[in-house]
């Protein structure tokens, strides 16, 4: 019989989250998977490029994770995830397990870093972990970004990024080639990933010449830490 903590989770779930089925689950390469979701609540839901949303990731418990949908289509009440699938955390065990027909209970979307008013040109710097704000940037901004990201396959990561139509330098992890990517002319900068990497870059964007007129950033996972939201 279930306990009384994961009775009471399941209630409060069911009371306070998102119900939301998973339509589709497409492995895109050894480590990213995208999942497709489908909800009547997100017909009406305020979405703005660089949301996030929250995933429960386990029936009776409250453990959520964070991650970033793009390909938000409110007529049909869709959107999409792509999870880089790494170590064995609760929503890698998700991502692993999760199918079609699947329940999906969740948080938003809710405002993380708002993508619709940056400058006409953005240089982007991330990681694995900043592959789903990529792509909504993408599909908010097609032209004129320019992405740089690490990761620890880069070769795997640039093919992933391009099958969401995201053309990308990808540059292998803690190279440090990170540090110095200025752009040119106005631009805004966007940073988001692993906290090792995103303090280091805003504190050398301060002096690029030219510097961001302006900088959003994000860690969005830390090492030894889990759910860092
Ligand atoms: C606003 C926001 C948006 C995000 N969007 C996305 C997204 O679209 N796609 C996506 O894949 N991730 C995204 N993330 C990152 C994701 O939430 C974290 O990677 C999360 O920790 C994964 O949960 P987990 O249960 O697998 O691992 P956890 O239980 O949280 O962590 C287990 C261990 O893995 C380490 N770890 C966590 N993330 C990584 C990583 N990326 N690389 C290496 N080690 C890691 C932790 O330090 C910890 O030691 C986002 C995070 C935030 C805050």
């Amino acid at each position: 019989m279930a306990r009384i903590s994961e009775r009471l989770a399941d209630l409060a779930s069911g009371a306070f989250l998102t119900q939301a089925v998973v339509t589709r689950r497409t492995a895109l390469s050894e480590h990213f998977v995208r999942v497709d979701l489908q909800s009547e609540k997100f017909r009406s839901a305020s979405y703005t490029p660089g949301s996030k949303v929250q995933l429960r990731t386990d029936r009776g418990t409250m453990t959520m994770r964070t991650y970033t949908p793009f390909a938000w289509n409110a007529a049909e009440g869709t959107t999409s995830l792509v999870a880089y699938r790494h170590g064995t955390g609760p929503a890698a065990r998700w991502i692993d397990r999760v199918a079609p027909g699947d329940p999906c209970d969740l948080m938003g979307p809710r405002r993380s870093l708002d993508l619709t008013s940056t400058a006409a040109q953005v240089v982007f710097i991330g990681d694995e972990s900043s592959v789903g704000l990529a792509a909504a940037l993408h599909e908010a901004r097609p032209e004129g970004v320019t992405y740089v990201l690490e990761a620890d396959v880069p070769a795997e990561y640039t093919e992933v990024l391009a099958g969401l139509g995201v053309t990308a330098t990808v540059v292998p992890k803690n190279s440090h080639d990170l540090l110095t990517v200025p752009g040119s002319g106005v631009y805004d900068l966007v940073v988001t990933g692993d906290a090792a990497t995103v303090g280091p870059i805003r504190r050398a964007a301060r002096d690029w010449t030219p510097g961001p007129a302006k900088t959003l950033g994000k860690a969005y996972w830390a090492e030894g830490r889990t759910g860092l939201d």
